[in-house]
């Protein structure tokens, strides 16, 4: 057996072990076919499947109805800061976003780039410490939507209570934290989330679209930015990434398995616990730069007293067996992000070596 790491890199990121191993078990003759997933066709009936398998526990475990489609789509989450305004945003319109750091921002800047955003809510002032109270972002009238990003994986940062937006179609880029909680996930009119944190490898993005809301598309879009095309399509318009695809499938099935999101939940919760609460032990030393009840259980960032401490800590995990804990470029510090297929041992096991750390390097 390899001789495998704690994994805590923010996406690409770790995956479950047992959905790496049936991935190798089927590598070479994928289901009977006499070759592997990855030679297949997205016209073949073993890869229809696959797509349609792995649609389908998408809704199931994210409790939506059959009002909603799930599309497959590539380009990254970041397409998809353009493709909303330029499939929502109609003359006279404006794009409503709500800006909790790096990934938001982006999707402002796309949206001026397609039509206008305006920003109803913003905490950059503030160094990004928070998310919104729901009453704070109220939208005006001629909001095509209102955009939010309900985990901020650079800063830190979680909604805990969504907007209410009334009729405006609430959009979400749910990247980081999509299938790792129970929220009533039948709040948002558009979900999409890149794979490669909570659903599987990088590649493919998943967008969850309520059909009232696919009614209301501009015509006269390019084909492939059309979210009808990839609706109508079955996402099958152009070829997909079957591979990548596949993989979520085998996530999914791994959520399923162990107990759905009620379980994922659960485990979710004990592991942000282990490390939230030896940082509230040494405020002074674990500095948590995000106020309390906007805190992630995704993505836990935090300074330590100097960047010499911080840079001995990363050098020191990763001796330790603790890779990926460096604190995005952007921000610094560390960040220990703790997406579903992150084991509760490994959570415990980093909490541990936060304590010996600071008794060790005072
Ligand atoms: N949104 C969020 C919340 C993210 O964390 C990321 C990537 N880390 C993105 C968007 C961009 O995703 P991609 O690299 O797939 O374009």
């Amino acid at each position: 057996m390899a001789k495998r790491v704690f994994n805590f890199n923010a996406g690409p990121a770790t995956l479950p072990l047992e959905v790496l191993q049936t991935i190798q078990e089927e590598l070479l003759d994928f289901k009977g076919t006499g070759m592997s997933i990855l030679e297949s066709s997205h016209r073949a009936a073993a890869y229809e499947d696959v797509n349609n398998g792995a649609m389908a526990l998408v809704k199931e475990i994210l409790g939506l109805g059959d009002n909603y489609k799930v599309l497959f789509l590539t380009g990254g989450a970041s397409t998809q800061f353009t493709m909303v305004p330029m499939n929502f945003l109609k003359e006279g319109q404006i794009g409503v976003y709500a800006d909790t750091g790096v990934w938001s921002s982006k999707a402002v800047k796309e949206c001026n780039l397609v039509g206008k955003a305006q920003v109803v809510f913003s905490s950059k002032d503030i160094g990004y410490r928070r998310v919104p109270k729901k009453h704070e972002v109220v939208c005006p009238p001629n909001a095509a939507y209102l955009h939010i990003t309900s985990n901020n994986t650079v800063w830190g940062s979680q909604y805990h209570e969504f907007p209410d937006p009334g009729a405006v179609p609430l959009i979400c880029d749910m990247s980081s934290d999509i299938a790792s909680r129970q929220i009533d996930y039948t709040k948002f009119a558009l979900i999409y989330a890149g794979a490669q944190k909570n659903l599987g490898p990088a590649g493919v993005t998943v967008v969850i679209i309520r059909d009232d809301l696919l009614a209301k598309i501009k015509p006269g879009l390019p084909t492939i930015f059309d979210y009808n095309t990839h609706a109508k399509e079955n996402s099958l318009y152009n070829t997909p990434p079957v591979f990548a695809i596949y993989v979520v499938k085998l996530v999914l099935e791994w959520v399923k398995k162990q107990g759905g999101l009620m379980a994922i939940e659960k485990l979710n919760a004990a592991k942000k616990d282990a490390i939230y609460q030896l940082m509230d032990k040494y405020p002074e030393y674990y500095r948590g730069p995000i106020d309390k009840d906007s805190r992630s259980c995704m993505n836990i960032t935090l300074r330590l007293p100097n960047e010499d401490l911080e840079k001995k800590f990363i050098a020191d995990a990763k001796t330790a067996g603790f890779v990926g804990l460096k604190g995005h470029r952007s921000v610094g510090g560390i960040r220990v992000s703790l997406y579903n297929a992150m084991p509760l041992e490994g959570a415990q096991k980093v909490a541990d070596f936060m304590e010996t750390f600071k008794k060790a390097n005072p």
